[in-house]
């Protein structure tokens, strides 16, 4: 089968692979559409999560390895120890690996237990004709959401999963700081979950109509200083909640100067570079931070909002590549005009639909 192979930075081959088979408790998934996360843009131009050395603690893999992890397909083959699942199911899936075994998993919080993996990362991913997926994982995609669409549930749900840990932010002045694909599902997120106002500040006017199509405010950071833009904003109280969707220092000394007293911090940027906290600012005003990783099963609840019209979904995807193209319609492109992508899809098979 053809799979988008990563090596080393700047090193994706599109290679021919082994197709994998379903084990015990897995199905394989013919993949119809795949998206490039940030995560897969991290891969390439690193630093990297993918084992080059040492193998990974509950996969035991080192690269070389299939990237991707953000897709949608049709079940091609079930392994044994299945029920519920049968070949020709139209599905997504959580790439989140885990050892079943920690108090985390135990409780059902897999997506922080202790040896943490993830698909494409810490094994062979999705980029590719076939991917091999637990069937725990798996979710079926609603009939009247096209595959093409389903792919953007895995990203949303990452933001559903935000407002849940913060507990809701009903009646509340809710600021997204970096309106990439993670911003952006935190806005409509916290949009539906009954945020008061909604500001979202991020580079250049590309997110501006979406915002404000959606009942927020945008703030363009060409324009001037965004903590005097959030004070204006909020008539002086500053905001409730801020959502740190960068994962720069300089977002995130500016986010937490965006909170009133007892305000929430909600960090769901990747550093590249680990930042310094001013802790003292937090525990001078007794305000929060939280942090999200990924997401347990609200892909369910992202399809059934895609499925709803409460999120489109297609709206969000701003280039389609193939797995050919991959490397220089996709990746390159991301790392030359990022501002301007929210999801770029790689179409692995078939027509467009
Ligand atoms: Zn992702
Ligand atoms: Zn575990």
């Amino acid at each position: 089968m053809k799979a988008a192979v990563w090596h080393g930075y700047k090193d994706v081959r599109i290679e021919e692979t082994e197709r994998p088979r379903a084990s015990p408790g897995h199905v394989v998934v013919a993949v119809r559409y795949a998206g490039i996360c940030g995560t897969d843009r991290h891969e390439y131009v690193g630093p990297n999560f993918i084992p080059v050395e040492k193998p990974h603690r509950l996969t035991g893999k080192t690269a070389p390895l299939i990237i991707g992890h953000e897709f949608s397909g049709v079940i091609d083959e079930v392994g044994e120890n299945i029920s519920g699942w049968k070949t020709g199911d139209r599905v997504t899936a959580n790439g989140t690996l885990s050892c079943g075994k920690c108090e985390a998993c135990r409780n059902g919080r897999y997506n922080v237990c202790e040896n943490l993996g993830f698909l494409g990362v810490n094994l062979d991913g999705a980029f590719a004709e076939y991917v091999e997926v637990e069937a725990a994982r798996l979710f079926r995609i609603p009939d009247g959401v096209p595959l093409r669409d389903a792919v953007l549930a895995e990203p949303l749900a990452c933001g559903i999963h935000a407002e849940k840990l913060l507990g809701g932010v009903r009646g509340q002045d809710v600021v997204v700081v970096g309106p990439g694909i993670i911003g952006v599902g935190a806005f409509f997120a916290a949009r539906q979950a009954d945020a008061r106002r909604l500001l979202v500040i991020g580079v250049g006017r590309e997110r501006q109509a979406l915002v404000e199509n959606g009942g927020g405010s945008y703030f363009d950071l060409s324009d001037g200083d965004p903590v005097k833009a959030v004070t204006e904003w909020s008539e002086g109280r500053l905001a409730d909640v801020v959502y740190e969707c960068v994962g720069s220092q300089t977002a995130l000394d500016g986010c937490i100067s965006m909170l009133k007293p007892r305000g929430k911090l909600m960090v769901m940027g990747v550093f590249e570079k680990s930042p310094a906290l001013r802790m003292n600012d937090f525990q001078e005003g007794e305000r929060q931070l939280f942090t999200s990783q990924a997401h347990t099963d609200e892909i369910a609840e992202a399809l059934a909002r895609i499925e709803s019209g409460q999120i489109d979904a297609k709206s969000l995807i701003t280039r389609e590549v193939t797995l050919d193209t991959l490397v220089s319609d996709g990746f390159e492109e991301l790392l030359a005009n990022g501002e301007k992508h929210l999801k770029i899809l790689i179409r692995v098979r078939g027509k467009e639909d």
